[in-house]
């Protein structure tokens, strides 16, 4: 009999054995302990792949176009970042690492794990990219951005004309992608098949 630790109380159980679509949860703190979830990995594949050709233009194509006192001027997400470093280089580090390395980054491991799922492959890799996903799950942040960014651009448009342009729609799919992406995907379903379970 295999056992579980809660990630939440460190209390030890037996794994339980679950139908398909029902959640064990933790005897002393009741918090979801394991989920016996369906794991498609072409779909998470075909998904990651999409999301890291998403991300070229999400990232690099202007958000917006600023219009004040007859001068326009255009931003992109890493304009934005990289402006912010004399003035705040802290918020600046947070911008970049939780809206464009941490999805990126996670993007590739999902892509690389679901890769080796669909073509059937356990390089030793795989034990690294699977843990590095299980930490980058917490930092990626994109909807935290997007939130923050709308703000930004309502308070605006009381100074200035504000025009939304093609970045902003490649970041809303990307956004999009990365959550459903974030929904289907299984880092206990992919440990199991490490395991050859
Ligand atoms: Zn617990």
């Amino acid at each position: 009999m295999q056992t579980i630790i809660c990630s939440h109380c460190d209390l030890v159980s037996q794994k339980p054995i679950l139908a398909p679509g029902y959640v064990a949860k933790c005897a002393r703190c009741e918090r979801i302990l394991y989920k016996n979830k369906a794991v498609n990995a072409n779909k998470l594949f075909a998904l990651s792949i999409t999301a890291l050709l998403i991300c070229i233009p999400a990232f690099s194509s202007p958000l917006i176009s600023i219009h004040l006192l007859g001068v326009t001027e255009e931003a992109n997400l890493l304009q934005g970042a990289i402006m912010m470093i004399d003035i705040a280089p802290l918020v600046s580090f947070v911008v970049l690492f939780c809206a464009v390395v941490a999805p990126t980054l996670l993007t590739v491991c999902i892509a690389f794990s679901s890769g080796c799922v669909v073509f059937n492959k356990r390089p030793s890799l795989l034990n690294s990219v699977l843990k590095l996903t299980a930490i980058l799950f917490h930092w990626s942040m994109l909807e935290v951005y997007l939130v923050s960014f709308m703000v930004a651009v309502f308070k605006l448009i009381s100074y200035a004309d504000v025009y939304f342009n093609s970045g902003l729609y490649f970041f809303v799919a990307l956004l999009i992608l990365n959550m459903t992406m974030l929904c289907e995907y299984s880092n206990t379903k992919y440990w199991e098949y490490l395991r050859n379970e």
